[in-house]
């Protein structure tokens, strides 16, 4: 498995990510995606609400607000159950997660343990100018609870019958103890997840079909087999409101790491926040003429776990003649650049004219990329290291039999393509 800081190195140098705040020493567990990284994430992210949402006809999406009214976390369970267990250390005064601790005096110093104390892991802010108690409120730690309190708006305004879903992709914040290992536990993220609701006796037969709907996604999009497994868990594991859970997991370098989360969490939520707002969320099933209080099967997916794990799964380093070769060999869809306008000679005024025309006619729909900065060996290393599907070259001959030639990324192989006919080439493969 490829190093972490392998990728890491490789995401700063390139622009897929940079640590937050850099030029100020940076800020811990916060990650900017850059040029190629927001491209990779959206990417990412499209691909989940094509499958999840556009490519069925039981799934609404909506954006909910990262603020949400205090209640929601007072019932949800959030302000009583999300925390861990941390001790300092007297010495150095380092903080470390109780259940994760492995020494009986810190690692760091050998220093003694104060005892252990929850740690709530919900960010607190202030709504209005009053930082009193009453304006109190949280960055919200995970995206669902914007669903479940939307329940009853999205049934009504899209008249949904059982079972449908809602999915959601937005950011959440955790104020972690332990973060690290790159972008894998950051304290704000973006989470893609998805609330099926279901009738109670179809709900385990749903659970299990969203279980290998998530698996198979990840396989659909390139990762390899070896690298990726399914996990139950232990009953005496399961979160509170937990029926059954599945995690989907990776082997990143650190070994195997939860991905995504499938969850059987019964009527707990929709019952919960009935409960407390004093607001009905129940469904009036008209066939059996009864009131019923849904079932919820929930695929809850982590947007910066899939994108680390697209990168560690593609990162390749390959032997072609005598040179190394770094590629990542990224699914078509999820490639950040589809194609790079690559001119062989930038003296020749009539060549980078052609060059750029045909750039101007690739771009719009996909990023796509002019260089000119390097020899062309030198280019098609660049865009390997970054995934770029198809490197077109024009040059001199170019201008004679208005023809370029297209190297594909994972063959290497190249084909002379008439320049009337490219946009067509390039279209038909990378949408
Ligand atoms: P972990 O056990 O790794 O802390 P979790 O079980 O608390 O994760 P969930 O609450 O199930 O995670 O969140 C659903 C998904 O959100 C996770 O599978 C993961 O992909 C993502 N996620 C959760 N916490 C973080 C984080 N701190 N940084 C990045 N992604 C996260």
């Amino acid at each position: 498995m490829t190093d972490l800081s392998k990728i890491s190195s490789l995401c700063k140098r390139r622009g897929f990510v940079y640590q937050s705040s850099e030029i100020y020493g940076g800020l811990g567990s916060v990650w900017d995606y850059g040029p190629l990284g927001v491209e990779l994430k959206n990417n990412v992210k499209n691909l989940w609400w094509k499958s999840v949402v556009y490519q069925r006809d039981d799934v609404e999406g909506l954006d909910a607000g990262i603020l949400m009214h205090p209640d929601v976390w007072k019932a949800s369970g959030h302000v009583t159950n999300f925390k861990d267990l941390l001790v300092d250390c007297k010495s150095c005064k380092k903080r470390f997660r109780y259940d994760l601790l492995k020494t009986k005096s810190c690692p760091e110093c050998e220093g003694e343990f104060t005892g252990p104390r929850p740690f709530n892991l919900m960010f607190k802010t202030f709504i209005g100018s009053l930082e009193s108690e009453s304006s109190e409120a949280f960055l919200r730690p995970e995206t669902a609870q914007g669903i479940f309190v939307n329940f009853k708006n999205v049934l009504v305004s899209s008249r949904k019958k059982l079972p449908f879903g809602i999915a959601q992709i937005g950011k959440a914040f955790r104020n972690e103890i332990t973060t690290g290992n790159f972008t894998f536990r950051s304290r704000e993220f973006e989470q893609m997840e998805l609330e099926y609701f279901t009738r109670p006796e179809e709900s385990d037969k749903c659970f299990e079909y969203w279980v290998n709907e998530r698996f198979n996604w990840y396989k659909k999009y390139g990762i390899n087999e070896k690298n990726i497994k399914l996990r139950e868990h232990a009953k005496n594991e399961l979160a509170h409101y937990a029926k059954a859970c599945y995690d989907i997991e990776f082997l990143f370098p650190m070994g195997w790491s939860e991905l995504e989360g499938i969850a059987h969490r019964t009527d707990f939520d929709l019952k919960q926040h009935s409960k407390v707002s004093g607001k009905s969320l129940t469904y009036f099933d008209e066939v059996k003429n009864e009131e019923i209080t849904p079932h919820v099967i929930e695929p809850s997916g982590g947007v910066d776990r899939a994108v680390l794990a697209f990168l560690l799964d593609a990162y390749k380093e390959e032997k072609v003649r005598n040179d190394k070769r770094v590629v990542l060999n990224f699914h078509k869809y999820l490639a950040p650049i589809k194609a790079a306008v690559l001119p062989l000679l930038r003296n020749r005024p009539e060549l980078v004219k052609l060059a750029k025309d045909i750039y101007k006619d690739l771009r719009g729909d996909y990023k796509v990329q002019y260089d000119d900065t390097a020899s062309i060996g030198r280019l098609y290393r660049r865009q390997d290291e970054i995934g770029t599907l198809y490197c077109i070259t024009v040059d001199v001959d170019s201008l004679e039999d208005k023809k370029v030639t297209v190297r594909d990324r994972d063959t290497m192989k190249q084909e002379r393509i008439s320049v009337d006919m490219l946009k067509k080439y390039v279209d038909e493969k990378v949408k």
